[in-house]
């Protein structure tokens, strides 16, 4: 649980709370229906500053942590921060009162994730005609893609035989 105790907080001095969270309350764990896997590691890091305004709680600050999942394009294994830098909550006539902020700070960390993650800006991804993983491998599709069309010819048809370019048809093999 994240909380503020508000009564910690002095009039002209925001209050500076700063610790890690277990990214169990992000619950991404059950999350189990989506695409691809997304494993919260380690744990949240938070630095909030806290201001009264009047009887109304204000933070700001950043939270972040880190994920383990895998790259859109190519499918290898990623693990990325997803952090929030301007988070900003308001809780409105909160005075004196220790308030639990934990699902506002979950909120704002699954608003900033990606919807699509990636080994690296320039992932080359996977060639959708061999499978090759292009960061590592070069593409082996044929160069030539004429050689499905002419499977689908019927080759011993007279027409065929006679046309004028059958020649050119048996010197590609
Ligand atoms: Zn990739
Ligand atoms: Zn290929």
């Amino acid at each position: 649980m994240i909380a503020v105790n508000t009564t910690h907080i002095k009039p002209d001095l925001p209050y500076l709370l700063e610790d890690e969270e277990s990214v169990d309350i992000l619950e991404l764990q059950d999350c189990a229906d989506k695409p691809v896997p997304l494993v919260p590691v380690d744990k949240i890091h938070y630095k909030f500053f806290c201001s009264l305004a009047g009887n109304d709680l204000v933070v700001t600050g950043e939270a972040s942590f880190k994920i383990q999942t895998i790259c859109s394009r190519c499918c290898d294994d990623v693990t990325q921060e997803v952090c929030v830098e301007n988070l900003c909550l308001h809780f409105p006539d909160v005075k004196d009162q220790i308030v639990d902020i934990t699902e506002e700070v979950r909120e704002e960390l699954l608003l900033a994730m990606p919807n699509y993650f990636f080994c690296s800006e320039d992932c080359q991804g996977i060639c959708p005609g061999c499978g090759a993983n292009l960061n590592y491998e070069p593409c082996t599709c044929p160069e030539d893609d004429d050689e499905d069309n002419d499977a689908d010819q019927p080759k011993n048809s007279i027409d065929s035989a006679n046309s004028p370019w059958s020649k050119l048809d048996e010197l590609k093999f």
